[in-house]
């Protein structure tokens, strides 16, 4: 098999792996890290090196990172905690963000909340004057992601980072895609509320983090216990946190390694869907993510997937959706009409050796 879906999750690296281990086997490191006690010191001081790490990826505070269970928890947690008033509230997001965006809007939408969708080009960018002009007086949010996770595309979020400055509006961004792959500062690019997830950067999964700006306020979702600055209540995941920060950390370390090997990666593997006619890569004129090539095949995306399903995993529109049977929300706002049902997503790892191996398949 073939493994090319890696925007929909990653292996977890080894050196990942072995800093896990002894927070899931140890006796003496079993303990609540929130406890008092003798036990619960070394749990609680790999929790705040953790927070160092991934704080150091992103150039924040480590005050400012509170753990969740993953980036669909960081993203309900940031959009529908920093409402207050249900009834004289506005947010701009887009038409292409993830499902965890775009249904806790939708959400908030159904308690009155007011909720602009900006619409993309043909390769997914937002227009920065229309983001301007959808600002209300009752704006509390703009919610713009970093990169898609369908097509890769990559927002100029330095441009509506400053918007929002200028605006005065908070700035939430989901960077779950572009963080290990592209260089994610939230001062350099002004934003308040950063969606972040584990699984994508070679963690486990069922981790993640949400950086909120030390002045910007937000309501928790989970009551309980105090934890996380009484922002995400329920005993830590000592050994998942762990896996995270190593993750980070080795993202961090290998930044700039890891975006040359998957582009070169990604350029090989649309040279040779370009150069033998296989289809025609999405959004190929923008800068993208190095791992993401969503390509429109010749053929329809069901018939390569049946005829392909013991060679190779890949993606139709989003693997989060894919029991639902509807087209790719991303697709259609990119209005691909009917070659919609062509597109095919592959998704690299900087390991993934598969040039020679193209002509089995595609
Ligand atoms: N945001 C983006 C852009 C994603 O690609 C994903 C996962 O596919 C998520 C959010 C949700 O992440 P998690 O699986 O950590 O909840």
């Amino acid at each position: 098999m073939i493994y090319l879906d890696s925007a929909s999750s990653t292996y977890i690296s080894n050196e990942v792996l072995k800093e896990m281990k002894p927070f899931l086997e140890d006796t003496h490191l079993w303990a609540n890290p929130s406890s008092k006690h003798k036990c619960a010191e070394l749990p609680k001081k790999a929790i705040l090196n953790a927070r160092t790490r991934i704080a150091d990826l992103i150039n924040s505070d480590s005050e400012e990172v509170i753990f969740t269970s993953g980036a669909t928890e960081s993203i309900n947690l940031a959009i529908k905690g920093i409402i207050t008033d249900y009834s004289d509230s506005h947010i701009i997001t887009t038409q292409t963000e993830h499902k965890a965006v775009l249904e806790s809007c939708k959400y908030l939408e159904s308690v009155g909340v007011e909720v602009t969708y900006l619409g993309v080009d043909e390769n997914g960018l937002i227009s920065l004057n229309e983001l301007k002009n959808s600002i209300q007086k009752n704006t509390v949010l703009i919610s713009v992601q970093f990169a898609n996770n369908e097509i890769g595309t990559i927002q100029d979020i330095e441009s509506i980072g400053r918007v929002c400055k200028d605006s005065n509006i908070p700035f939430m961004c989901d960077a779950t895609q572009a963080i290990g792959k592209l260089e994610v500062d939230v001062e350099e690019l002004n934003i308040d509320l950063l969606c972040l997830s584990s699984h994508k950067i070679n963690g486990p999964k069922g981790v993640g983090s949400l950086y909120k700006r030390t002045k910007i306020k937000i309501n928790p979702l989970l009551h309980g216990g105090g934890q996380e600055g009484g922002l995400r209540a329920g005993t830590l995941n000592t050994a998942g946190i762990v896996g995270f920060g190593k993750a980070c950390e080795i993202a961090k370390n290998n930044l700039e390694m890891n975006h040359q090997k998957l582009s070169k990666i990604q350029a090989e593997f649309e040279t040779f869907i370009e150069s033998n006619k296989k289809g025609e890569v999405i959004a190929k004129s923008v800068s993208r993510l190095p791992h993401i090539s969503n390509i429109i095949l010749n053929e329809e995306a069901e018939t390569f997937m049946i005829r392909n399903k013991d060679k190779i995993c890949v993606s139709t529109g989003s693997a989060c959706n894919s029991s639902i049977e509807t087209h790719s929300h991303v697709l259609e706002a990119l209005h691909l009409k009917e070659k919609i049902k062509n597109c095919v997503r592959f998704s690299f790892e900087n390991k993934s050796h598969l040039v020679s191996k193209l002509d089995l398949f595609i």
